[in-house]
């Protein structure tokens, strides 16, 4: 199944809706999101520590 940017699912290279080469979504990386999330939210508070605002 390939997606289209106008939010289009087809089986289609390109898209019968608006014309546009579709796209093969990307397969979610839970996991490493999380890891990178977790560790932003880390950053951020260290951040917020050193200029005393928590
Ligand atoms: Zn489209």
């Amino acid at each position: 199944m390939q997606k289209c940017e106008c939010g289009n699912y087809s089986l289609a290279k390109i898209c019968p809706k608006c014309g546009k080469e579709t796209q093969e979504p990307k397969p979610p990386k839970f996991s490493l999101d999380d890891k990178y999330a977790d560790y932003r939210r880390q950053t951020k508070k260290e951040e917020l520590k050193k200029k005393n605002l928590i």
